[in-house]
């Protein structure tokens, strides 16, 4: 039989639904808390700052199936479905019997997957009447995506970018520019919480928490403003579930179904999205499919974290959240994957890992690029540093089938593509990298400002 390298579904086989997989686990996750009184948030609170829309999702824990807009199954289709492909050259380089597939979320007009979110996003805020979206970005991918969507929608986008990232990324900012979004570095002079932060420190290079509590603000005090979020939430993580409802009928269509499905780990967006269609099989005792988090060593919440409600911004701006944390205040080192510099798990992946059905492993940085090359000059695609954390679990798993012998079948995200990352691959190939240990007395401290709930 001739090997078939790449599985694509037509347009009419698209999912309709978004798999919500709280409707399913037998322990709910613990809801958010309004920080000031420590209760429970309703949908209400939550759509002071987000769409009406996305803050039910938040707290959905009723519905299975979620139906997707039509207006966002036609955007959908400018570049769904993404290819499902067997990792031919990557086995054969490492010469083992595990059978290793990919979902290559890497093409679609942005690069990565986070644009499965933001047409949604930007499209409930439309219907809502909302003028103008805001929101944090790191790396740049989820302002990149985010600007998209909100020109598809025909909102306005202001982008809070941390500053030291603007400067050593400066085309993830020109992308956002191009598709009509306003860009400031964070922290900066337009608001409170910025002021705040350059007056106690003017040199701040700036972090995911100084850019979330910026766009948090602006939303809160501009009218027709809402706030967006690229990762950690359980609607983005439920609006993510296109790619791994794809890949089930993509895996049967291979005829195979996956002993291991691997991702990288920043917030859990698009390790849920692959990995929550597949864990309803094991859920409802069916399968025991292994589902592996890669998360960089250098910022490792999965498994040094603790589990304890805590803020999800620098400045205490946002609910308290029940999730695995290094602290809100954790600074994660400089390493090239910024989209996995996060310091708390989504609540849904929390609540996961407690009851077993999960792990994350921690991987150091250099193992990354070792791994990203290999896949590079094997299948031709240079991955985002992110991904290749993904990868490089990949790669371990793969050559301990060869060990053992096992043929297991290997299912990983690809969640972007590195060609806007080229300088980092520059210092690896150079030899300039080092990998970022992170001492036991460096977590504890940074953990001493999580309020004290659980
Ligand atoms: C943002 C990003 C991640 C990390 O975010 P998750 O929500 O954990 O998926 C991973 N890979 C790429 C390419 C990203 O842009």
């Amino acid at each position: 039989m001739k090997k078939q390298k790449r599985f694509l579904l037509q347009e009419n086989e698209l999912p309709m639904q978004w798999y919500n997989i709280q409707a399913d686990m037998k322990n709910k996750p613990l809801p958010p808390l309004n920080p000031a009184t420590k209760e429970p948030l309703s949908a209400e609170d939550l759509a002071h700052i987000f769409s009406m829309e996305c803050a039910k999702q938040e707290l959905d824990s009723e519905h299975a199936w979620i139906d997707i807009p039509e207006e966002v199954q036609d955007k959908y289709k400018y570049y769904r479905s993404t290819p499902l492909v067997r990792a031919y050259a990557l086995e054969q380089a490492l010469n083992t019997p595990a059978h290793i597939y990919f979902k290559n979320e890497s093409i679609n007009p942005l690069g990565s997957h986070k644009i499965n979110s933001a047409l949604p996003q930007c499209y409930y805020c439309k219907q809502e009447g909302t003028t103008n979206v805001t929101t944090e970005t790191g790396a740049g991918q989820w302002g990149a995506a985010l600007s998209y969507a909100a020109s598809v929608f025909g909102l306005s986008a202001a982008v809070y970018q941390v500053k030291i990232s603007i400067q050593q990324k400066p085309y993830r900012s020109l992308i956002m520019r191009t598709f009509g979004a306003e860009v400031t570095g964070s922290p900066s002079m337009s608001t409170r919480a910025g002021k705040d932060i350059i007056t106690r420190d003017p040199m701040h290079p700036g972090s995911l928490g100084t850019a979330i509590s910026e766009a948090v603000e602006l939303a809160t005090t501009t009218p027709n403003c809402k706030y967006t979020l690229g990762s950690v939430l359980n609607h983005v993580a439920l609006h993510q579930t296109v790619i791994g409802l794809e890949a089930e009928k993509q895996m049967e269509m291979a005829g195979e179904y996956p002993d291991m499905v691997i991702g990288c780990f920043g917030g859990g967006s698009n390790f849920g999205g692959l990995a929550f269609p597949f864990m309803r099989h094991n859920i409802s005792g069916a399968k025991s499919t292994a589902f592996i988090a890669a998360e960089p060593a250098s910022c490792p919440k999965l498994t040094r974290g603790v589990f304890q409600y805590d803020f999800g911004d620098e400045a205490g701006y946002t609910p308290l959240l029940p999730m695995y944390t290094l602290g809100h205040d954790f600074k994660p080192s400089n390493i090239h994957a910024g989209g996995l510099r996060y310091h708390g798990a989504g609540m849904i992946i929390s609540q996961l890992i407690k009851d077993g059905l999960m792990y994350g492993v921690d991987i150091p940085q250099i193992e990354t690029f070792e791994a990203g090359v290999l896949f590079a000059r094997t299948e031709g695609i240079i991955p985002a540093p992110e991904s290749s954390h993904a990868i490089a679990e990949v790669i371990r798993e793969a050559k301990k089938c060869k060990e053992e012998g096992r043929k297991q079948v290997i299912l990983f995200s690809l969640s972007g593509h590195g060609l806007l990352d080229m300088t980092a691959y520059d210092q690896y190939l150079n030899g300039d990298l080092r990998n970022y240990a992170i001492s036991d007395e460096d977590i504890e401290k940074s953990l001493k400002d999580v309020p004290h709930i659980l």
